[in-house]
């Protein structure tokens, strides 16, 4: 019995050993915690990468000894959101996507995964993206120039095919401007903030939606709120221009189009609303991805670049708001870019006449 115990114990602590080898062996950092916090174990990567000793660290709180900017609020929450981008504190080059994952009685796994080689691709990605457009908006401004200098009605036998290179040209160049407005906004951590006056931006969108549907559609202007914005004009009217295009060309004609401003003490809402021709359900998760479509035949019909959408993401990603659909194949769409309170500002004051 005795002897049998014994070989059991050995088994099992060999086992053990090799499972502690295999995660000692891993490239991410992985450190074992307690219920109070307190580290158990680590791997040698996690003290190459978190910057720990063994075993002086053993039993230390583990937001004690890994300098990570808001570690301990983290880990207070339960982690259920991951880290997704930090500098490795023990590896400036290094960037680390941490997780917090639980198990058995409150312990915990920290993970920190090295995500430098993605990082690194992914600006490989946005680099060449910018440079193509950059390089391709010279020669194609030059074709577009050329282009409208000729009136195809003059040239009669090629009249067809003049208009037909002039609106791809267009085309091409407004998917180079998308894509290089779509770098830039990749490469922006936040934009420059002024008071957006939205009386003044309301009466453009409506003046820009009148000038595309060319009396196609009613247009109405729903503004409950005197409140402005706080964010970069060009970049909100650029989004906001985009839904109002999108409503004047996915709706018929004889379609309505409402472009609303609201807030109350939650924060600001400006949605586009349309009864066109709306969208299933299951493309709406897709539709801020670069070139989704719905319909290719009747994005391109209309003169669209499928980038529209994508700019509205990451412009109002960058004023920490979002958007918010909602369509019904058949009977419209609405289009809604939600603003926290903090973004509202109170009409200012009229200056009073001296
Ligand atoms: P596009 O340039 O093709 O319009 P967007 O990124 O602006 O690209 O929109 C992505 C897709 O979402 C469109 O191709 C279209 O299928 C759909 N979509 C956007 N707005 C509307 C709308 N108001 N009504 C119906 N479909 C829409």
């Amino acid at each position: 019995m005795k002897a049998r115990a014994a070989r059991r114990r050995t088994a099992l602590v060999s086992l053990v050993r090799a499972f502690r080898d295999a995660a000692a062996a891993l490239p991410d950092a992985l450190v074992a915690i307690d219920d109070e916090r307190r580290i158990r174990w680590f791997n040698t990567a996690a003290g190459r990468l978190l910057g720990l000793t063994w075993p002086d660290h053993l039993g230390h709180r583990v937001d004690e000894v890994v300098a990570i900017p808001g570690i301990r609020e983290w880990i207070a929450s339960g982690g259920a959101e991951s880290l997704p981008d930090v500098t490795a504190p023990g590896d400036a080059e290094v960037h680390l996507g941490m997780r917090l994952i639980p198990y058995a009685d409150d312990h915990a796994l920290l993970l920190g995964r090295d995500i430098s080689q993605v990082l690194r691709l992914e600006k490989v990605r946005r680099d060449f993206v910018a440079n193509v457009s950059h390089e391709l908006r010279t020669p194609l401004t030059v074709v577009h120039g050329y282009l409208d200098l000729i009136e195809p009605e003059q040239i009669p036998e090629y009249e067809s095919i003049l208009r037909e290179l002039r609106n791809q040209s267009r085309r091409m160049t407004q998917i180079v401007e998308d894509l290089l407005t779509l770098s830039r906004l990749d490469a922006e951590d936040a934009l420059p903030e002024t008071r957006v006056a939205m009386g003044p931006l309301l009466r453009t969108l409506m003046r820009d939606a009148e000038g595309l549907s060319r009396g196609r559609h009613e247009i109405t202007i729903e503004a409950t709120s005197e409140h402005d914005l706080l964010g970069s004009p060009k970049d909100l009217y650029s989004a906001f221009s985009n839904l109002v295009s999108n409503a004047v060309r996915y709706t018929p004609v004889g379609g309505r189009i409402a472009i609303a401003w609201q807030t109350d003490t939650n924060g600001g809402r400006l949605a586009v609303r349309d009864t066109g021709h709306g969208i299933s359900p299951q493309h709406l998760p897709r539709l801020t991805e670069r070139f989704y479509r719905v319909s290719t035949s009747r994005s391109r019909e209309t003169g669209g670049t499928g980038l529209g959408l994508s700019i509205v993401k990451h412009v109002l990603q960058l004023h920490g708001a979002h958007l918010e659909v909602h369509s019904e194949v058949g009977a419209g769409s609405t289009f809604a870019c939600i603003f926290g309170a903090e973004r509202l500002l109170p009409p200012e004051p009229l200056c009073e006449e001296a």
